[in-house]
């Protein structure tokens, strides 16, 4: 994209409405702005760090087997009635009346309406397992919605709902997440630390928070660091493998991880390599057995033909909650550091002299080479003004042509992470932007 045609309104100031880093940051990026409290209006650079997020969350639980769907927003009231929630949410469900005087809501999670489907779709022992998830915005009317997209009303959710014969497979596929779950956040290039969870409104009787450090974090974490050396590549462990699952479950349940609540002083004491500090919640799992599959009435004929009341699973991760996350893990002073398989873009193209014939020239090349990897800066600012720009924003790279370099084919490439700076020659520095 070249920035003189899009919309990316950076701004200079420091935002007052804004408490913590990443939410001033995504506000002064130009990422999203507000539209009304809680809620988020996503503008090019930030929707491509959203969409960025939900492919690889979407790969990995396509990995594991899982199965994308696409259920709606609004849900009929009737189906929370049957599972006995509808009453018990209380004022974090948004509730609405359609024209007929139904009672609707916008859906907070999809327990009851992934129960509903499989309900009129599955007959026999035959079709289990399943794991269906989708990638959809729900809404919850937080009584205090905060930190921008950490916190909002209306929030992008990736949600999976497993489905099994038994307990024993509920745990294979508990098992399954986990390990998805672990791969995906790694990917996104940041650590999360399954912790033990108490179950809250969606019930049941086993669940997993994954949390990551960060100092603007709601709650105080304590951890192990044997967590951050454990392999969790496909190398070693498969999917196809029970004995691999139930080893990979084994050595995440070693190591000590508590949240505040769980927090044991005695077994925080005998641990050698100590990490504590404020986590972000970015994701849990729960195990819940026949919680919905029960009231709901989902039953499949078992092999012996008697009826089977399927045991369950669900899996959240919060993809927009993510965009904040990973900003207050990775920033510093002049703004954000994108991890570059979330980044908008790769690289910012820095013209420091628009209008030059040979930095023209050169950054047309760069961004024709780069083919929709750059954002090209062909405003015709201060090169102070583009440098800045370009840190707030966060680009991987930056590919910079000023006039002494350009003239003899040399532009200069900084690595946004680490400072560093290099002269290199316009194909090196395409090779480097993609690191080939
Ligand atoms: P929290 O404890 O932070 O309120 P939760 O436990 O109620 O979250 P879950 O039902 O576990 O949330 O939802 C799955 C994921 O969705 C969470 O791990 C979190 O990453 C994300 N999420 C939940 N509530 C919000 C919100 N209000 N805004 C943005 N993301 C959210
Ligand atoms: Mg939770």
């Amino acid at each position: 994209m070249r920035l003189t045609r899009s919309l990316v309104p950076t701004i200079k100031e420091i935002p007052s409405e804004a408490q913590i880093a990443s939410h001033r940051l995504m506000l002064r990026a130009g990422l999203v702005r507000q539209t009304s409290a809680g809620i988020y209006a996503w503008l090019p650079a930030g929707y491509r760090v959203l969409q960025n997020i939900a492919r690889i969350v979407r790969e990995e639980q396509d990995a594991s087997g899982a199965q994308e769907v696409l259920m709606p927003t609004l849900q009929s009231a009737d189906l929370w009635r049957q599972s006995g929630r509808y009453d018990g949410y209380g004022a974090e469900m948004l509730r609405l009346k359609d024209r007929h005087e139904r009672d609707l809501l916008y859906g907070p999670t999809n327990e009851e309406m992934i129960t509903d489907l499989l309900r009129q779709s599955i007959k026999s022992y035959r079709e289990l397992p399943q794991n269906l998830y989708h990638i959809q915005w729900k809404f919850r009317d937080e009584v205090r919605p905060r930190f921008g997209v950490m916190r909002g009303r209306e929030f992008l959710m990736k949600d999976a709902y497993s489905f099994d014969l038994d307990q024993a497979g509920a745990v294979i596929a508990y098992r399954k997440m986990m390990l998805a779950y672990m791969r995906t956040f790694r990917r996104l290039g940041v650590q999360a630390i399954p912790m033990a969870a108490d179950t809250g409104p969606i019930g049941g009787d086993l669940s997993h928070e994954f949390i990551i450090l960060a100092p603007t974090g709601e709650s105080q974490v304590y951890y192990d660091a044997a967590f951050e050396t454990i392999d969790t590549s496909p190398a070693a462990f498969s999917f196809d493998s029970e004995a691999d699952l139930e080893r990979f479950a084994t050595l995440m349940t070693t190591p000590y991880a508590a949240t505040d609540e769980k927090h044991d002083e005695a077994a925080w004491a005998k641990v050698t390599n100590k990490r504590e500090g404020r986590g972000i919640e970015v994701g849990q799992i729960f195990y819940f057995g026949t919680k919905y599959s029960d009231p709901m009435g989902l039953r499949v004929a078992g092999p012996d033909g008697a009826q089977v009341i399927p045991h369950m699973g669900s899996y959240g991760i919060g993809v927009s909650r993510l965009v904040g996350a990973l900003i207050e893990a990775h920033h510093d002073d002049a703004g954000i550091i994108w991890d570059d398989a979330v980044a908008p873009w790769k690289a910012a193209i820095l013209n420091l002299k628009m209008g030059d014939a040979a930095c023209n020239a050169i950054c047309e090349d760069i961004y024709a080479k780069l083919a929709g990897n750059a954002l090209y800066d062909d405003r015709d600012e201060r090169a102070g003004v583009k440098f800045n720009d370009a840190d707030l924003m966060g680009h991987p790279w930056q590919v910079i042509v000023g006039p002494r370099g350009a003239a003899k084919g040399m532009v200069e490439l900084k690595r946004r992470a680490t400072g560093e700076r290099m002269e290199v020659s316009v194909e090196d520095a395409i090779r480097k932007v993609f690191f080939l």
